[in-house]
């Protein structure tokens, strides 16, 4: 196992606020991060160096991945064609086989299944007719998820009776999905699970997440009691699934913690919203252990460093709170540098730590 040393250069596919994080992280260990994305946004403002380029342009990203020692990502959504290129020059981490799993719904439900976890029913759906029967089977209440690029509730409408599926397919833009059947639950919550280049496996606490029109609102530790008993089961399958992709890397998987046990939603290969609170909240951060992972240096410990914590989205206007969030004194807060707040975009988080 040969590490990437500090003083390399990390090549990171997207430009949003998670990469801004990672390059924050990987700053501080003296790497330096390049960035490559479509469109300027807020790691620019942090790293070495930007490639502006397309996901399924040959010639960029080959350049860029000759500019850099690896190469990860900061969004699921990265068109496989695009990693093709890069992989033959600079290893990519966590890996293909993740992106290939998560990008489709179905496939990413399926493959946890075959890994013994649990999901709630679901059926593939391409047509309006292919939705009603997938009503009749499902039943309601329940949810049509578009099967691609869904992301904080988007691409989705909820059914609450078998009259409301023209609307809903109107909804999805009559692109491929699934229906879900509605998870009654008593909490949301997730693990973020770290894989180091050598198997070995570290988690977090897991955060109680609430969610606010689809979006995340909060992320609270500790969690209740009956997401504490749900725990192990969940850490064991997202462990399973880590070591099945052969994952390098932050994995995050999001839970329901319903009376029967835990029910999987979705993962994300990469670090996560929910797991922000770990800047301040844990002795090393989501950010810095995903670095660490990826450049085969040795994991950070994940303990706590305080009673509770609680990390609270910053949506659209809310960031303007911001004078009254540093009054605060001992309030963390985390702005992204976005120009524009626009309802329902995530502009920063605030993050409290109680000793
Ligand atoms: P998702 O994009 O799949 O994470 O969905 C966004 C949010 O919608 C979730 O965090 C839940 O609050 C809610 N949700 C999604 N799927 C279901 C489901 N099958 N049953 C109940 N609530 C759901």
């Amino acid at each position: 196992m040969t590490a990437i040393p500090p003083g390399s250069t990390i090549g990171i596919l997207g430009s949003g606020q998670l990469g801004r994080m990672l390059a924050v992280a990987a700053a501080q260990l003296g790497y330096r991060c390049h960035i490559y994305a479509p469109e300027s946004g807020p790691a620019c403002d942090v790293a070495a160096a930007f490639t502006q380029g397309d996901y399924n342009d040959a010639t960029s990203l080959a350049a860029f991945a000759k500019a850099v020692d690896i190469v990860t990502y900061e969004f699921e959504n990265v068109d496989p064609r695009g990693i093709a290129h890069l992989a033959p020059i600079a290893p990519v981490r966590p890996g293909s086989r993740a992106l290939d799993i998560s990008r489709e719904r179905p496939t990413e439900k399926g493959f946890v299944r075959d890994q013994g976890g649990t999901t709630a029913p679901f059926r593939e759906v391409t047509s309006l007719a292919g939705l009603e029967a997938a009503v009749a089977e499902i039943g309601v209440p329940s949810i049509l998820k578009t099967s691609m690029f869904g992301y904080d509730g988007k691409g989705q409408a909820r059914l609450a009776s078998p009259d409301d599926a023209t609307a809903a397919w109107e909804t999805v833009g009559g692109q491929p999905s699934v229906l879900e059947s509605f998870v009654t639950f008593a909490h949301e919550f997730s693990i973020m699970l770290v894989r180091g280049l050598d198997g070995a496996t570290v988690h977090y606490p897991a955060p109680l997440n609430v969610h606010r029109d689809g979006i995340l609102a909060t992320s609270t530790i500790p969690a209740p009691a009956l997401v504490q008993t749900q725990v192990e089961a969940a850490v064991a399958l997202t462990t399973k699934l880590a070591h099945a992709l052969d994952y390098v890397g932050v994995l995050t998987c999001e839970f329901f913690a319903t009376a029967d046990g835990p029910v999987f939603n979705e993962m994300a290969p990469r670090v996560h919203n929910s797991g922000h609170w770990t800047i301040e909240g844990a002795v090393t951060s989501q950010f810095e252990n995903h670095i660490r992972a990826i450049c085969g240096l040795p994991l950070g410990s994940t303990a706590l460093t305080g009673a509770s914590v609680e990390m609270d989205n910053l949506i659209g206007d809310e960031a303007d709170q911001w004078p009254a969030l540093l009054a605060e004194g001992d309030a963390h807060l985390h702005l992204y540098g976005k120009h524009e707040a626009r309802p329902g975009r995530k502009m920063g988080h605030v993050t409290r730590v109680w000793r």
